[in-house]
């Protein structure tokens, strides 16, 4: 059902309190939209996860623990998680709504950002991570669209979270991801991927920001990969030698080497006009004391008794949900009392939901930077226009040293998957058994697959080959071989990248190019079934 056919004909359609709206965009996870309550108007966005997509999703056990905290986390720069609704057919994760659109789009916009303007998105940006941190939950996919901003131009985390309730489900999705913010152990299959996989993304984004390019980009991925695990990157001279410091160190390929989250919190560069609100000063609260009344919320939000959250305080167990649970409740009465005593609003953004009286009122400027009007200035500062132009073409220009452009993470033509990687190539089988494609093997995750055009009777040939880009998360890509049977190695043409080093503008080639991409375009559907 489209959208327009829904608004035309249809009342819009009620999630809790809430009215659907219109589709703010598509992601791999599933579709995004607005929504307002239907007696505050309050609006909100709502992520919509279609459980034909999530297969064995386990909902009532480990992973609803896990949303039931999600929903605890109060952070000005995290997106705030109000509600999850589940029908038999979808899930729907009611969300703060903000109107500032992505980082991502105002990098391309603006190019390089000026120096004091990186680091203030880059201190939010770590200032939520390690609150998540701190909770237990490691984003995993931290990239600049995963960066929202709101109206005054400070940034709001999204999907934290959701990468690990995904990987807890069995999830297969058709993506256009890309792998460029990925850690190098991560795209070498290590399969412990902690905190410090999101600082290597956090190091990329710090230079996306200072540089407005990416470090380690290529549009074959093998040698994109290769880049990446090479930790060598193009330092422009236009970086002050401080921040060249920390984007060295939190671009570490080694994981034992690479900054922690204090090293950065420690940098003379990240320290500069910190505001104090990000890094609140540590409770000074006794951990043997345990508040009874964040044991009964406790109790109250999970079903449990008092004994099994004692159990989890005692156990000591760090992942423990029940003691996250707790441990985020007594934080976020602490930041209660304190924004009471102290009349600080900085956290206002970060309440639970949204008084009623909420009627999509502009939210206040908040004391982000404790300065307005230096947020405009930089907003109408910013680079000159030969700058700006230089930047979003530079990945074209001959000089290596000024990086590729940024791109939106949405490339390569694959299958992104999070089954076992037996299994895809099980299901990848079955679908080109189904399309009568034949294939040779060339190892358990590499097929060189062709299909015969029924009127020019030649053959379209490809490869199929199997990379893991993420922690338990794997690409399919797939790759065009040239159609003369005498040159059967010849690249002509990847999926994900277009032409490869032949002439684009050859007919044959291009002909070929489509029947290429009809080609993964069968595959994927049947893959999709
Ligand atoms: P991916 O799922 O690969 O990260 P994505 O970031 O484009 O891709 P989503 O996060 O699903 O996909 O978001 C889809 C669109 O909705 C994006 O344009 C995003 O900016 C927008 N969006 C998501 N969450 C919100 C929100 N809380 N407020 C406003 N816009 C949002």
């Amino acid at each position: 059902m489209s959208d327009k056919n829904q608004t035309v004909s249809q009342p819009p359609i009620k999630i809790g309190h809430y009215l659907l709206a219109e589709t703010l965009g598509i992601g791999s996870f599933g579709k995004v939209k607005t929504a307002r309550h239907q007696l505050t108007g309050h609006k909100v966005a709502v992520k919509i996860l279609n459980r034909q997509k999530i297969k064995n999703l386990d909902v009532v056990g480990k992973i609803r623990r896990e949303i039931q905290n999600l929903k605890l986390f109060r952070h000005p720069h995290i997106i705030k998680l109000y509600q999850v609704i589940s029908t038999p057919t979808d899930i729907f994760m009611i969300m703060e709504y903000v109107s500032g659109g992505e980082l991502f789009d105002y990098i391309v916009k603006h190019g390089k950002l000026k120096e004091s303007e990186a680091r203030r998105f880059f201190q939010q940006i770590i200032s939520g991570v390690d609150y998540c941190h701190r909770h237990m939950v490691v984003h995993r996919d931290l990239k600049p669209e995963n960066l929202l901003l709101d109206q005054n131009l400070c940034v709001k985390i999204a999907d934290f979270g959701l990468s690990n309730m995904m990987m807890d489900g069995e999830f297969l999705r058709t993506s256009c991801g890309s792998p460029n913010y990925a850690a190098p152990e991560v795209i070498s299959g290590k399969l412990y991927a902690g905190p410090e996989v999101d600082i290597w993304s956090c190091g990329v984004i710090l230079y996306a920001l200072l540089c407005g390019t990416l470090p380690f980009d290529d549009e074959h991925v093998p040698t994109l990969f290769r880049k990446i695990k090479s930790g060598i990157f193009p330092i422009p001279e236009y970086l002050n030698k401080s921040v060249v410091s920390l984007l060295v160190h939190t671009l570490q390929v080694d994981p034992m080497k690479r900054a922690t989250m204090d090293d950065i919190k420690n940098h003379e560069w990240f320290k500069k006009e910190l505001p104090a609100y990000l890094f609140p000063s540590p409770t000074d609260n006794d951990a043997s004391i345990i508040d009874m009344d964040a044991v009964s919320e406790v109790c109250e939000k999970f079903g449990v008794t008092d004994k099994e959250v004692h159990s989890a305080l005692l156990s000591g167990d760090p992942h423990d949900q029940l003691g996250i649970a707790y441990h985020l409740i007594v934080d976020n009465k602490r930041i209660e009392d304190e924004t009471a005593k102290l009349d600080i609003k900085d956290f206002y953004v970060a309440s639970s939901p949204p008084p009623s009286n909420f009627v999509d009122t502009p939210a206040r400027p908040q004391s982000a930077t404790g300065n307005h009007g230096q947020r405009q200035r930089m907003l109408s500062g910013g680079n000159t226009p030969v700058e700006r132009q230089r930047m979003l073409s530079g990945g074209n220009s001959l000089d290596k040293t000024k990086g590729t452009p940024m791109k939106r993470a949405k490339w390569h033509l694959g299958i992104r998957s999070q089954s076992k990687p037996h299994d895809i190539m099980n299901e990848v089988y079955r679908a080109m058994k189904a399309l009568d494609f034949e294939w040779k093997i060339v190892n358990a995750f590499h097929v060189r697959t062709r299909r015969k055009n029924p009127i020019t009777g030649k053959y379209v040939k490809m490869t199929l080959q199997l990379y893991q880009v993420d922690y338990k998360s794997y690409l399919l890509d797939f790759k065009s071989l040239a159609c003369n049977e005498d040159e059967p190695n010849e690249l002509c043409a990847s999926a994900g990248s277009g032409s490869n080093g032949s002439d684009p503008y050859n007919q044959s080639q291009c002909h070929h190019i489509m029947e290429f991409f009809e080609m993964c375009a069968s595959l994927i559907t049947q893959l999709a079934r």
